[in-house]
């Protein structure tokens, strides 16, 4: 069942009973129980108290065990932010947690003897929503999330783009207002992700109504 591909190769999993599905959140991690078809049968959450590595790979662990129990499972995918070398797993570079190359495939692949699969969390909901949600029965297909950032993923002809740097799809920091726009989190003026997303709605708000953010945050956070 564990396929170690080459290294110039995806790392896949046969899928081919119940499978855990993981989303490595900012503040939570959340695994699902699912079925061959894809459907989501049990959920459990996890709050991540400590986002060094260790104790990230310790949280991740602890809530699959507790989701699968006894069952028998045949593969586990997780989402993660940030930059993820989905050929074996590695987080290159995640800006949420401080991480460099940090072996989250390995780690899990070992503590939980389960073929594990990692790639960017907007890589993974494109590579779901193709298989089983909106995107399914097409051969081209483009996700974009939108919450407190803004990512998004591109399936093209059938097949989940990556892309040289493991970031196709990624638009967030693409400048749509470089001269006038808000400061993104990455250092750049006016990136579609601090204009448009949660965040940048919520700077908006504060901009038009001219409140110092901080004074009014319940304002905020109803806008947000
Ligand atoms: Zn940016």
């Amino acid at each position: 069942m564990l396929t170690e591909e080459p290294a110039d190769r995806p790392y896949t999993v046969d899928v081919d009973g119940y499978a855990v599905g993981v989303d490595l959140g900012g503040s939570h991690v959340t695994a699902l129980l699912v079925e061959p078809n894809g459907r989501a049968v049990r959920r459990t959450s996890s709050l991540i108290y400590e986002r060094h590595f260790e104790d990230v790979v310790n949280t991740m662990t602890g809530v699959i065990r507790e989701l699968i129990g006894t069952m028998e499972i045949c593969a586990g995918g997780v989402g993660s932010p940030g930059s993820i070398d989905p050929r074996d797993g590695v987080v290159r570079y995640s800006p949420n947690f401080g991480w460099f190359n940090a072996p989250l495939g390995t780690a899990l692949r070992n503590r939980l003897n389960l073929p594990t699969y990692v790639a960017n969390d907007a890589r993974s909901a494109t590579l779901g929503e193709y298989r089983y949600g909106s995107g399914h029965g097409t051969r081209d297909f483009a996700l974009l999330t939108l919450g407190t950032g803004i990512g998004g993923g591109l399936v093209v002809a059938g097949q989940l783009v990556h892309g040289a740097a493991f970031a196709a799809g990624e638009i967030g920091h693409h400048a749509i207002r470089p001269t006038d726009g808000f400061i993104c989190g990455c250092g750049n003026r006016g990136c579609f992700e601090a204009q448009a997303s949660a965040t940048g709605l919520r700077r908006h708000a504060f901009a038009a109504s001219r409140i110092i953010p901080g004074q009014h945050d319940d304002i905020g956070r109803s806008v947000a």
